[in-house]
C-alpha cells in the first residue's frame, strides 16, 4: 500500500506563496481543485491530503466528511455551498492568492438552488486536446473551472466533446485525484490524453458549444456582474409583460417554459435550478451572464429557440403515461428473466434506462416499489458469480496440481504460483482486514 503524506512532514502547513490560478482568454480560469492538484504536486503529497490539511482544523475529527468530499463528491469544492466557502476562505488565509473564491461558483449562491442538485458534473470531465495543450507548452495540465457544470459538455476550444473515463481501463475520475496528474489515470496510470477527439454530432454543437460558452462567459463576468435571481425574475417579468401581454400562460406556450416554474421564479420565492436556468436563457436566446445581471435585457421574440435539441432539464421531467407504462414492462420483463442474465449482466437497469433515455433519478422517483425486487434479484446474482468464481478457483488450482505432478514438483504455493497457471489470490488467502481497537472480535475465519 503507498501512503502518500506531506512533505516535509511537519504539523503545520508551509503557507503557499507565489501561486496565481492559471486563467486563459479562451478558457477562463481554472477550478478550485485543479489549483488544489498543482500545490499537492509542489508539496509532493497527495491532493485529498492537502486538502485536508487546508480545510480541515482537526484532520481526525473530520475525517468521515472529509472522506466523503474526497471519495465521491469532490466537485462540490468548486461548487456553491458551504464546502465551497470553506476551502476558498481557508485558501485565502494560508495563501497569497487574493480571491480564490473566484475558482468556484460561489458567485451563482444568490442566483441558484442551493441544493446545487444536479449542478456540476460528479465526476471529472475533461478535454484530452487541452491538457495535451498544457503538456506541449511544459505546465501541468489544469481543468478550466467552466467544464464543471453538467450543461458543458464540450470543449470551446476544440469543440470536442469532454472525456470522463480512462481510455485504458474505462473507470471515471474524481476532481480531487489520488495522485497529483489530472492528465494519468488516477487508477491504472494510462494516460489520459491517447483517446483522441471525440468529435459532436454536427446538429448538435451549436446547442452545446452554446451552453459551454453560457457557462463561461458567466464566470468570466462574475467580478463585474451581480448575479441575482431577483434580476432574474424581474427580467423575466418584463418578458412576459412584452411578449406574453403580461400572461404566464400565454408566454409559456410560446417558448416552452413550464408555467408553473415562471410563476415560482416570478415571485423570486424559489431559486431556479442551474439546468432550469440554462434552459429558460437559451429558449429566450439570451447570454446566462446578461438575464440574471443588473442591467437591461433586450428580448427578440423572432431569435427564441423554442425546441430544443438538447433536453436539459431530463431530471424534472414528468414522463408521459405511455413512455411510463412501457418502461414498467421492460422492467418486469428484466424482473422475470432467468438469473443467467442478471449473473452475467446481460441486460441491467442501466440499459433499460438508456433505452428510454430516463435518468437514474427518474427510476427511483416512479419505480420505488420495485426496488426491493431488484436488490433481491441482485444479491442473488451475486451468490451465483460467487459460487462461479470459487468453481474456478477450485479448477484452476486442480489443473495446475497434476500439471506439477506430471513434472515431478512438490504441489508447494511457490510452484503453484510460478507454473503461470493459476492466479495469486487462489493460493495466497486473503489479507485479513484491520480490526477497529476495542471491535468485537468475531470466531477464527473459516
Ligand atoms: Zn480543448
Ligand atoms: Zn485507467
Amino acid at each position: 500500500m503507498t501512503i502518500v503524506r506531506i512533505y516535509p512532514p511537519d504539523p503545520t502547513l508551509r503557507r503557499f506563496a507565489g501561486h496565481e490560478p492559471r486563467r486563459s482568454d479562451e478558457a477562463g480560469i481554472e477550478s478550485l481543485t485543479s489549483l488544489l492538484c498543482r500545490l499537492a504536486l509542489e508539496h509532493c503529497c497527495a491532493p485529498h491530503r492537502l486538502y485536508g490539511a487546508l480545510a480541515a482544523d482537526n484532520w481526525d475529527k473530520e475525517k468521515a466528511t472529509l472522506t466523503k468530499i474526497r471519495s465521491a463528491e469532490s466537485q462540490l469544492i468548486n461548487s456553491l455551498g458551504d464546502t465551497a466557502k470553506r476551502a476558498s476562505e481557508a485558501l485565502k488565509n494560508e495563501s497569497d492568492i487574493s480571491n480564490p473564491a473566484e475558482m468556484t461558483f460561489l458567485c451563482l449562491a444568490n442566483l441558484c438552488d442551493k441544493k446545487a442538485k444536479h449542478f456540476l458534473h460528479k465526476i471529472r470531465h475533461w478535454c484530452s486536446q487541452c491538457y495535451l495543450d498544457a503538456r506541449h507548452a511544459n505546465i501541468p495540465a489544469w481543468d478550466p473551472l467552466y467544464w464543471g457544470p453538467s450543461t458543458t459538455t464540450v470543449c470551446v476550444i476544440h469543440k470536442t466533446i469532454l472525456q470522463n473515463t480512462c481510455p485504458a481501463c474505462t473507470k471515471v475520475q474524481r476532481h480531487l485525484p489520488k495522485f497529483p496528474f489530472l492528465d494519468f489515470c488516477e487508477y491504472c496510470g494510462a494516460d489520459l490524453t491517447s483517446t483522441g477527439e471525440l468529435l459532436c454530432e454536427p446538429q448538435q454543437l451549436d446547442e452545446r458549444m452554446w451552453f459551454a460558452r453560457g457557462a463561461l462567459e458567466l464566470i468570466k463576468s462574475q467580478t463585474e456582474i451581480t448575479l441575482s435571481r431577483e434580476n432574474f425574475s424581474s427580467h423575466l417579468r418584463n418578458a412576459i409583460n412584452i411578449h406574453g401581454a403580461g400572461k404566464i400562460s400565454r408566454f409559456a406556450k410560446m417558448t416552452g417554459i413550464k408555467p408553473c416554474c415562471l410563476r415560482n421564479w416570478q415571485l423570486a420565492s424559489s431559486a431556479p435550478t442551474w439546468s432550469n436556468f440554462m434552459d429558460v436563457s437559451h429558449r429566450l436566446n439570451v447570454p446566462p451572464a446578461q438575464i440574471s445581471g443588473q442591467s437591461a435585457v433586450f428580448f427578440d421574440p423572432t431569435k427564441f429557440k423554442c425546441n430544443p435539441i438538447l433536453q436539459l432539464d431530463k431530471h424534472h421531467r414528468h414522463l408521459p403515461k405511455k413512455k411510463l407504462e412501457e418502461a414498467r414492462n421492460a422492467f418486469a420483463q428484466l424482473l422475470n428473466s432467468p438469473i443467467d442474465v442478471w449473473t452475467f449482466r446481460r441486460e441491467t437497469i442501466f440499459d433499460i434506462l438508456k433505452r428510454f433515455d430516463i435518468c437514474y433519478q427518474t427510476f427511483q422517483r416512479n419505480f420505488s416499489d420495485l426496488f426491493e425486487e431488484f436488490s433481491k434479484k441482485r444479491k442473488e446474482a451475486a451468490e451465483c458469480r460467487k459460487g462461479l468464481s470459487k468453481a474456478a478457483r477450485i479448477e484452476r488450482v486442480r489443473s495446475a496440481r497434476i500439471e506439477l505432478a506430471a513434472r515431478n514438483l512438490t504441489p508447494s504455493v511457490r510452484n503453484l504460483k510460478e507454473s503461470g497457471m493459476v492466479k495469486v489470490s487462489d493460493v495466497v488467502p486473503p489479507r485479513a482486514k484491520r480490526k477497529a481497537p476495542g471491535s468485537e472480535q468475531l470466531g477464527a475465519g473459516s
